[in-house]
């Protein structure tokens, strides 16, 4: 034993909790909109699960920049690049980034989104247009770009079993209807299709695409719903489950979705919704 101590003669018993963990070890990713929120909680645990993150944003460096320093904390590497996901010039630049920084992509977590509500007879075009273009556009604009270059690599065993991995962020809203929203519900639902279309069109070249339907998770894009006592019990109605979700329950749904311990797993949705979709209007009645 001379000298010898416990941890030189059974490394894989006491290798650390936080190592184990490292599914995503040696794996690129870029998540949008990953300055804040549920987008910020995807790049940490993807980043805590041993993968690379590139950092996208299109508002608030300093954000950012200090989802970069978390990231690092785990001993990831990770960089931010500002770009607006609806337009393709700026995708096209941002995967550049990707390529020159990490050297290739094997996760894409499309998560940039945004709101802009109205009852549907003030709804100007614009407010149409601008949730259209984030939500929709810009998740098949990066989905485009990730598949040909996860084609073009193809699988590499030691990485993954898998080709490259595309989560798309889509909502409860991609089933259930949302009355003065109804841009913010068109975006989603169009997310559903979208991600089964490509999902299809890819699972022979071993690219998986998948979607996470977060309900009311704990955000700045839904202060009003849970902010005061009164908001968040009238919320408390539509959650069967009684708790609001955290940006962190997204992203641990994220990392595993994303592992090769979930595979077989393509063209599915996950709901992350505490019942949401449940129709919790039917426990006492119907
Ligand atoms: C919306 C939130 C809303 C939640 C549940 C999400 O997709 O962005 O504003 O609270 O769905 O209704």
């Amino acid at each position: 034993m001379g000298g010898s101590n416990q941890s030189e003669q059974f490394p894989e018993v006491i290798m650390p909790a936080c190592e184990m963990m490292k599914i995503l070890k040696g794996q690129k990713a870029l998540v949008t909109g990953a300055n804040s929120g549920i987008g910020r909680a995807v790049a940490i645990a993807l980043g805590q699960a041993g993968a690379d993150v590139l950092v996208n944003y299109f508002a608030g460096d300093e954000q950012a920049q200090e989802v970069v320093t978390e990231i690092k904390k785990y001993g990831s590497n990770a960089d931010c690049f500002k770009a607006d996901v609806s337009k393709e010039h700026d995708i096209l630049a941002m995967y550049d980034y990707m390529k020159k920084k990490f050297g290739t992509i094997d996760i894409l977590v499309s998560n940039a989104g945004i709101q802009r509500d109205a009852p549907l007879e003030e709804m100007t075009l614009d407010q149409w247009n601008q949730v259209l273009a984030t939500n929709l556009t810009g998740q098949f604009l990066c989905a485009r770009e990730a598949v040909k270059e996860f084609k073009q690599r193809g699988v590499k065993k030691e990485i993954s079993c898998a080709a490259g991995k595309i989560i798309c962020m889509s909502s409860v809203h991609q089933m259930i209807p949302w009355a003065g929203h109804v841009n913010y519900a068109a975006s989603k639902g169009g997310i559903h299709l979208m991600m089964m279309s490509i999902a299809q069109e890819v699972a022979a070249h071993r690219i998986r695409v998948n979607s996470i339907a977060p309900g009311a998770i704990k955000t700045h894009i839904n202060t009003d719903a849970w902010n005061s006592p009164d908001a968040y019990q009238s919320l408390m109605k539509l959650i069967p489950y009684k708790r609001i979700g955290e940006p962190e329950d997204i992203g641990k749904c994220a990392a595993w979705l994303a592992s090769d311990h979930a595979d077989y797993i393509t063209g599915a949705t996950i709901y992350v919704d505490g019942g949401m979709t449940l129709f919790p209007g039917f426990e006492a009645g119907g």
